[in-house]
């Protein structure tokens, strides 16, 4: 169960993405996986490198696009456990369509966001998730929009798995991604892994002064939507831990009818000449 490679990662030192790389090996052997079990999909960024430095199947997309990527890959062969994972700008902006749509859907995947506050890769350019007033080199006078809240839009979606970390609480994260690979659904994790290079607002004390552990809420209680809503809301959208899971809605595989009798990846393919060119005929 070894699920570091001999790549090393071309991350600035002091980067969060290395302990959710780190968080996710854990996770995956600690769930009993082995490297051929598991895909690792990712789109641009810093973030989206992570493909490449996990000893897995793996594939670094485009732009955006690493959750329809996902999607295919788990739908062709439901036997592989398939974590999608890229940055805020990646999942959040460019990629916001897929992401609303891969939640509603339901599919059985794990979503990993680390959401840094910036694009770090093209040098540090406001994000979706930086926030108002926020001062960038494309944003010197100070972002005039705000930001977007993926966990209150994630719950508005009809998400069945909401959670959010920081990454420096490794033992926290690979327990999240652990209940995240178990979920029978789509998972979101949103994680917050400072860049240190370029966003010098959220910094790791930033986030240690403004983050709240859910677990030290008394009464929590992740089964219930309304109160997870209203606990983000209040602390502004600033929470740690498992916001919200609902075990009873069935995954897009389970309501796909007759998705559980064969993988595609393990069908027999055989091309019905006659029925191809009908189709085709179709669409002409
Ligand atoms: Fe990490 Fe920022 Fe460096 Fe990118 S630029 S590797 S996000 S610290």
């Amino acid at each position: 169960k070894e699920f570091r490679n001999n790549v090393k990662p071309n991350w600035c030192p002091g980067c969060g993405d290395f302990s959710v790389q780190a968080a996710m090996q854990r996770a995956a052997a600690n769930v009993g996986l082995e490297p051929e079990d598991l895909a690792v999909i990712s789109g641009i960024g810093c973030s989206g490198r992570i493909s490449g430095y996990i000893n897995s199947y793996g594939f670094h997309g485009i732009h955006g696009r690493a959750l329809p990527i996902a999607q295919g890959v788990k739908m062709a062969n439901r036997d592989l456990t398939v974590i999608a994972s890229g940055g805020d700008g990646d999942g959040f902006a460019i990629g916001m369509g897929h992401t609303v749509h891969a939640i509603r859907r339901n599919i059985n995947i794990t979503y990993i966001v680390m959401d840094n506050q910036i694009y770090g890769l093209t040098k540090g350019q406001t994000s979706p998730r930086s926030a108002a007033g926020f001062k960038t080199k494309s944003t010197p006078a100070g972002s005039i929009e705000q930001a977007i809240s993926p966990m209150e839009l994630a719950l508005t979606a009809g998400a069945t798995f909401v959670a959010q970390s920081f990454s420096t609480d490794l033992k926290d994260l690979t327990a999240l991604i652990e209940a995240g690979i178990k979920h029978e659904g789509f998972s979101l994790i949103n994680v917050f892994s400072p860049c240190v290079t370029y966003n010098k607002v959220n910094t790791y004390d930033w986030f240690k002064e403004n983050l709240t552990k859910l677990s030290d809420i008394e009464g929590y209680d992740p089964s219930n939507r309304e109160a997870a809503m209203q606990t983000l809301m209040q602390n502004n959208g600033l929470v740690t831990g498992l916001i919200y899971q609902n075990t009873e809605r069935k995954s897009y595989q389970e309501l796909v009818s007759g998705y559980s009798e064969t993988p595609l990846s393990q069908a027999d393919l055989k091309l019905d000449q006659a029925h191809f060119d009908k189709l085709v005929a179709e669409f002409m």
